[in-house]
């Protein structure tokens, strides 16, 4: 199944740590990473702290939505990932989007994620990946760009090596 998965950082290098999580999100077990939108960098929402680093990937996985849940959280605490208020400035916030074709919604878990579409930091770069993604209760996910137009966001360029380049790490 294709999970899109958000990735921010706004504490320490940045781009350092959005690699590194792409590089973890690559290991996971009955997993392969599809595809790696741009980076854009955002102002914080509702939180504190310098600008965001935001990045979107697709993981194309067999672990259940849960296990999917278990590992990112994993990968956020192996990146020093605390807690100390609610919103606060972070070193890495790893979010679990959407599950093609999945719902859920737990104490745990919501699917796909309930402000995924208010974000323009979440939009843009999942639109890089799926232009025509749409979702029961939303349609397509690019008619919610013009409501998120005011967030200030900047384009800011590869995170990844695209499929084909030749400096593809592995
Ligand atoms: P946020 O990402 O909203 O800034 P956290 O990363 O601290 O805040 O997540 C808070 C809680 O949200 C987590 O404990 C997690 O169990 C829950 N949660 C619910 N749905 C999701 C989802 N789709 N992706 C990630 N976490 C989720
Ligand atoms: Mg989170």
């Amino acid at each position: 199944m294709k999970a899109y998965i958000g990735l921010g950082a706004n504490l320490g290098d940045l781009s350092a740590t959005l690699r590194a999580a792409l590089e973890a999100l690559s290991e996971l077990p009955d997993s392969r990473l599809l595809a790696v939108s741009s980076g854009w960098r955002s102002a914080p929402v509702d939180a504190g702290g310098p600008d965001f680093l935001n990045a979107v990937a697709c993981l194309d996985t067999a672990l259940a939505p849960l296990a999917l849940l278990d590992a990112l959280q994993a990968i956020e605490q192996a990146h020093g990932r605390e807690r100390p208020y609610r919103n606060a400035p972070r070193t890495l916030d790893l979010d679990l989007l959407l599950i093609e074709g999945q719902a859920w919604s737990d104490e745990r878990l919501q699917l796909p994620h309930p402000r995924l579409h208010e974000r323009a930091f979440v939009l843009c770069p999942l639109l890089e990946l799926a232009p025509e993604l749409a979702l029961p209760g939303l349609g397509r996910l690019q008619t919610h760009l013009a409501a998120v137009a005011d967030q200030r966001l900047h384009h800011d360029g590869a995170l990844w090596p695209q499929p084909g380049s030749a400096s593809r790490p592995g």
